[in-house]
This record gives structure tokens, C-alpha cells and sequence, in this order.
């Protein structure tokens, strides 16, 4: 018996009408007639008493021999067993677990009026269970997934700690909770009518026509919401949740889909309600310019995704942020990951030659009488090189493509040129019933090759989730499918809009190494838009820099270096950025900070 360990299996991958139960067949317990691994039915008897099919295992956490056997998780063709020895550090038992071999979550955040906690962690860590327990919409049951929990007995745990005056209140129905959801995709599905219509139902506070002037959602008011874009989807749930009166705020992302100037308005936005009205804000972000911006403190939550996660004590949001980096957590003593992630100092790439894509000249483009306008200064990109393009949404962006794809006639300017484009939509529908092997198989013959599983279902993590439908995808998982597919496809040009959306930190850093690793090996070119500037510190060659008026009018910069680039973009956004000194990282200055002054004196917004 291994005291420390968990075995967690995955229901919806156990399938043992296909398997022969190899993982019982050779479980050592097993072999000497213990009942280490049994079926759910043998187990248990009366089918209410356990979730999945009669069939399928479980297995005993008291007669399992722990993560040093591990021969079921080998034997399991499915990948639906693991077996974890839980670090030794971790002496409690845990907040929730979700059933026997189920998630279990340890630890939970600690709101605090006037403050906004942030938390930091991978996917499927189990920052969305804390949130469900801390917004009364489940009462944890202290891993005792047998026993019907009370408030009372979580709230005999945690007498004395920081958490026991909001429990009490919680348990007295004190607290009122307002949420913004992860996937705002999904609102339209939940929500039939007009954006006017949806905001009004939350003006608890009366501040609605003000936070519509300051989220630029005026234009989109007398419009279905099913209608609206996703960046608009995020503006409008964000002002629906800031406009109740509440005392705990539960914000689920903010800056997906929103542009750099929309994120740092929504970090104000978050910032105030703290501030001036004293709520208690807590904020999951994987944008860590974002969070630096916005948060006082930090949790951070590790673990295994999906087997079990750890919610750390608050931390200041430098160390948080630094620690969490650098893959080891101080206080906590515990390695999250065996590498650092890390930025590098200065512009890195000064230059790049090499072979040319493609030269074109000045364009202009508009659409219709008066109404967007796009200017393009001509320029040169290069094979093998990643481009970033960072501006605005709605600036003409996905116009330029187009432009470069032929599917557009540039109204002045010749192009003698048409490129394949792959490309990657901002926003990503997926209405198929269709397998994610399925879907990717009909896209490359390379699919399944070990080429195409080192350069990009490794790193882009799709293996797991390989037998499943597109259409059961959480946000991040379908960011993942669509990344791989456009990179699948032969090419000239990749066009990524806005890959880091729903992704966390990691796999933000692991979709970025895939991309330039695949134009460094194919001498591919890619173009890739986003808003997250650590992904296109890390990501880009050069830069493309569009300002202007958003659905007015845009101009399109040539590509120009890194350095000169940032200087141009952030300039313009008036915001500049500092270095960490210990890693290295960027973060935005505080406005009218003294470095903020001097580096806007030189000129210099980034590469200080
Ligand atoms: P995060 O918000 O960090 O992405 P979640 O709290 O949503 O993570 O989920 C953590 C883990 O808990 C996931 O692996 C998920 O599969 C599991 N989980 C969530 N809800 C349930 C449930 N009702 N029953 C069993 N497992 C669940
Ligand atoms: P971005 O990719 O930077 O978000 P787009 O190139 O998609 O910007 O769009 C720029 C502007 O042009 C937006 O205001 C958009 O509404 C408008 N626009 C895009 N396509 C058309 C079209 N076919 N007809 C009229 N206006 C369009
Ligand atoms: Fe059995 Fe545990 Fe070994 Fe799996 S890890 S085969 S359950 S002893």
C-alpha cells in the first residue's frame, strides 16, 4: 500500500469491451488474488453507488503498490489509468474529490475585499472546481465522496485559517456572486436576443451605460448577440458581469479574443471595482502581462492536469509569476516543471535574409463607399521567417491576408503574386461531428508519420485527445486541433489569428516552439497574429505593425525588426515595458512611473 498515491481513471477512455482487462490481467495485487483492480460492479454492487458503466475499473488505492509499478498504466491501451504518488509536501487531505479514482483538488484560493486575487495554473487543474466551491454552487466534500458534505464540516477545516470568514458568510447566504464563463462562445447558445437586452438584465449597479462607452460596445447594442464577434462577445460578458452588485467577482479569462489596448481597459476596469468599490476579485489569466497588470497577489496551481491539483498560498504576483517561470515554487519547495521558460533580454533577431517569399509593393484596399480602408507599405517577407503582426482588432488585418492570398484585388498596387494560405481564424467554429483523428487525417498524408508526431501533435499535445469529437473540445483543446491543422497543410504562407486564445502559459510556449520549429524545417513562412506580447516576444523574426482607426481605416507597416517594430506598436498605445531582473520577463511599466517617462524620453517602449 502506498499511502501517497492516487489512481485516477479516465471513464470517458476506459472501454473494456476492447481490452481484455490487460490492466487486472497484470496488476501484481491482482496476480496474488487481491482485488487491487475489479470492475465498478464487483466493487460496488448497486450501480447507484458509483459513476461510469458496470463494467468498467476500479482500482484500490489501498492495495495498489503505487506510481513505482505502474504496469496498468502501461498495459491500459487507452491511456485511461494514472497512477501518481502525490509529492510528500502535500500532508492534507483534499478540498473535493469528484468520486472514487476521480480529480481531486487541494487548496483553495482566498478572496479578499478591495483585492484582485489572481490564479495562475495549467488547464484541467482544477481552478474552476475551487470556483464552483468558493461561488456555493457545490459544497466540497473533503475527499469523502461517499459521505453527503456539509458546509458545516469544511467549515470545522478551515476554523482559524484565512478562508473561515468567508465561508461563514457563504454558508449564511452573505456572499453575492457574479461570474464571467471561460468559453464566451458559448453565451449565444444561452442567450437568445439583443445585446441590449442581455445588458440590461445585469445593471444591478447602474454603471452599464458607462462601462458600454468605456468596452467600445455602443455599436454592436441594437445587435443579436449571436451576431457579435468573439472579441465583442468578451467586451459584452465582461460589462454584464462588472454590472451586478456583488460581493465576489469570479472572472474566467478576460483577454481572449480582445486586443492589447482592450485587455489593459478591462485590467483597469477590474482594478477599479477593487479599488474604489471594495470587491473582492479573483482572476484566472494566462496572459502574464495581463496579470502582472491587474493582480495584487497570486495563487498558483500545479499538479497533473486532470488527475489532481494543488492551489497554493497567495504569493506577491512577482514572485508568483517568476516562480511559476521558473518551473520551482520557493515556499512550497516543489518543482512544477523540469524546464524554464525564458525571454531573452534584448531584440533578439536584428535581421533576417535569406531567400524572399515574396516583394510587393504600396496597396490600398476599401470596402465599399466610405467604409474601411486599408494602407499597405510595401515590403519583402522571407522564407522560414515567423512574422509577427500585432495592431487592433478590425484594423485590416484578415483583409491583408486576403490580399496576399488573391481572393482580394488590391484597388491600387500590383500584385503579380498569389499565395496558398493556410490559415488559422481568430475565432474557431467547429460544427462537425467528426473525430480529431478523423478530421486531421483528411487534411495531411503526413498524419500518423513519426515526423508529424514529433513536429506537431507532441508538442501541440494531441494525442490524448485524438478519439475524441471536435464538437466535445474544451476551447484550448479545439485552439490546439486548429493550430495543427493549418500547420498540416501545404502552404506558402501559414497565417495564424490569435493562437494563444484559451491556451494556458505552457501550452502557449509549446504551440509557439511547434510553429517556428516548422517554418525553420520547412522553410515554411508564417504569419502570426496575437495579442499576447510574451507569445510574440517569443514567437516572432520581425514585425507588422497596423494602427489606425479599428473599422475605419488601417495602415499596414512594412515588416521592420523587432526592436523598431515594438517601439512603433507600443508608442502608439503609449505603454512601455520593463525587464524582470531576474528572468528576463517583460512588464509593463506603471504609467507615468519614473522608467516609464525615461524610456518614453529614448524612445525606447520594449528592448530597454
Ligand atoms: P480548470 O478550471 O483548471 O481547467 P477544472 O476545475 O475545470 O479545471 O477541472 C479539473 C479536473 O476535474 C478536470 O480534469 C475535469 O475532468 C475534472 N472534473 C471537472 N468536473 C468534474 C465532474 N463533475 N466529475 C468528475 N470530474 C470532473
Ligand atoms: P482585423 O483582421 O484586423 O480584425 P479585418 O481585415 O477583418 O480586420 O476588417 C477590417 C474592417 O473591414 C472591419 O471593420 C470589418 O468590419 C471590415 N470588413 C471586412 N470585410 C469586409 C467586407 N467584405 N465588406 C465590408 N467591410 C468589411
Ligand atoms: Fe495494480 Fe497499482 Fe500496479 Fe496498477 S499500479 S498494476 S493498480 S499495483
Amino acid at each position: 500500500m502506498a499511502d501517497d498515491s492516487i489512481a485516477v481513471v479516465d471513464l470517458d477512455r476506459c472501454q473494456p469491451d476492447r481490452c481484455n482487462y490487460e490492466c487486472a490481467n497484470f496488476c501484481p495485487p491482482n496476480r496474488t488474488g487481491e482485488e487491487c483492480i475489479v470492475t465498478l460492479e464487483e466493487r460496488h454492487g448497486d450501480p447507484d453507488l458509483y459513476e461510469g458503466g458496470p463494467d468498467q475499473i476500479s482500482i484500490s488505492e489501498e492495495l495498489c503498490l503505487g506510481e513505482t509499478c505502474g504496469i496498468c498504466v502501461e498495459k491500459c491501451p487507452f491511456d485511461a489509468i494514472e497512477i501518481i504518488n502525490l509529492p510528500s509536501e502535500l500532508n492534507e487531505d483534499p478540498v473535493h474529490r469528484y468520486g472514487e479514482n476521480a480529480f481531486s483538488l487541494y487548496g483553495l484560493p482566498v478572496p479578499e475585499s478591495g483585492t484582485v486575487t489572481g490564479l495562475l495554473g495549467p488547464n484541467g487543474i482544477g481552478k474552476s472546481t475551487a470556483v464552483h466551491a468558493l461561488a456555493d454552487e457545490m459544497v466540497p466534500n473533503l475527499g469523502r465522496y461517499d459521505e453527503a458534505p456539509t458546509w458545516e464540516t469544511v467549515l470545522d477545516r478551515y476554523r482559524g485559517t484565512a478562508l473561515q470568514n468567508y465561508l461563514e458568510r457563504l454558508m449564511n447566504d452573505e456572499v453575492r456572486v457574479a461570474r464571467k464563463p471561460q468559453y464566451v462562445d458559448r453565451i449565444p447558445d444561452q442567450f437568445d436576443g439583443k445585446t441590449r437586452e442581455l445588458l440590461a438584465g445585469t445593471d444591478e449597479r447602474g454603471v452599464v451605460d458607462d462601462l458600454v462607452d468605456r468596452l467600445s460596445i455602443r455599436p454592436v447594442m441594437g445587435q443579436p448577440i449571436d451576431t457579435l464577434s468573439g472579441g465583442e462577445l468578451q467586451r459584452v460578458a465582461l460589462a454584464a458581469t462588472l454590472a451586478r452588485d456583488a460581493d465576489f467577482y469570479f472572472l474566467d479569462e478576460i483577454t481572449p479574443y480582445l486586443d492589447i489596448g482592450q485587455r489593459v481597459t478591462a485590467a483597469r476596469l477590474v482594478r477599479e471595482l477593487a479599488d474604489e468599490e471594495d470587491r473582492s476579485m479573483l482572476v484566472v489569466e494566462h496572459d502574464l502581462a495581463v496579470l502582472d497588470l491587474l493582480a495584487d497577489r497570486l495563487h498558483v496551481a500545479y499538479g497533473e492536469p486532470g488527475a489532481y491539483g494543488v492551489i497554493t498560498d497567495p504569493k506577491s504576483v512577482r514572485n508568483g509569476i517568476n516562480e511559476y517561470l521558473r518551473g520551482y515554487l520557493d515556499n512550497e519547495n516543489m518543482r512544477i516543471r523540469p524546464d524554464e521558460i525564458t525571454f531573452e533580454e534584448h531584440a533578439p533577431r536584428e535581421s533576417v535574409t535569406g531567400t524572399p517569399l515574396i516583394d510587393y509593393p504600396d496597396l490600398t484596399k476599401s470596402y465599399g463607399e466610405g467604409e474601411f480602408s486599408l494602407s499597405v507599405e510595401g515590403g519583402t517577407i522571407y522564407q522560414s521567417e515567423v512574422l509577427g503582426v500585432v495592431g487592433p482588432n478590425g484594423i485590416g488585418k484578415s483583409t491583408l491576408a486576403k490580399l496576399f492570398a488573391g481572393s482580394l484585388e488590391p484597388d491600387e498596387g500590383d500584385m503579380d503574386f498569389r499565395l496558398d494560405i493556410a490559415y488559422k481564424p481568430q475565432y474557431v467554429e467547429v460544427d462537425q461531428p467528426m473525430r480529431v483523428d478523423t478530421f486531421l487525417s483528411s487534411i495531411t498524408d503526413d498524419f500518423g508519420t513519426s515526423f508529424w508526431n514529433t513536429e506537431i501533435a507532441k508538442p501541440l499535445q494531441l494525442e490524448r485527445i485524438m478519439e475524441q469529437q471536435l464538437t466535445d473540445l474544451s476551447g484550448g483543446e479545439r485552439q490546439r486541433v486548429a493550430i495543427a491543422a493549418c500547420l498540416s497543410k501545404d502552404a506558402d504562407l501559414y497565417v495564424l489569428d490569435e493562437p494563444s486564445a484559451h491556451l494556458d502559459v505552457e501550452q502557449r510556449v509549446q504551440a509557439t516552439t511547434a510553429i517556428r520549429r516548422y517554418a525553420e524545417n520547412h522553410d515554411a513562412t508564417a504569419m502570426v497574429i496575437d495579442h499576447d506580447i510574451y507569445m510574440i516576444d517569443l514567437l516572432a523574426d520581425r514585425l507588422m505593425v497596423f494602427d489606425g482607426e479599428p473599422a475605419k481605416r488601417g495602415h499596414a507597416s512594412t515588416p521592420q525588426d523587432m526592436r523598431s517594430g515594438m517601439n512603433d506598436f507600443l508608442a502608439d498605445l503609449d505603454i512601455t515595458f520593463r525587464r524582470d531582473e531576474r528572468t528576463g520577463r517583460p512588464r509593463i511599466n506603471k504609467p507615468d512611473s519614473q522608467l516609464d517617462r525615461k524610456q518614453k524620453r529614448q524612445g525606447e517602449y520594449y528592448y530597454a
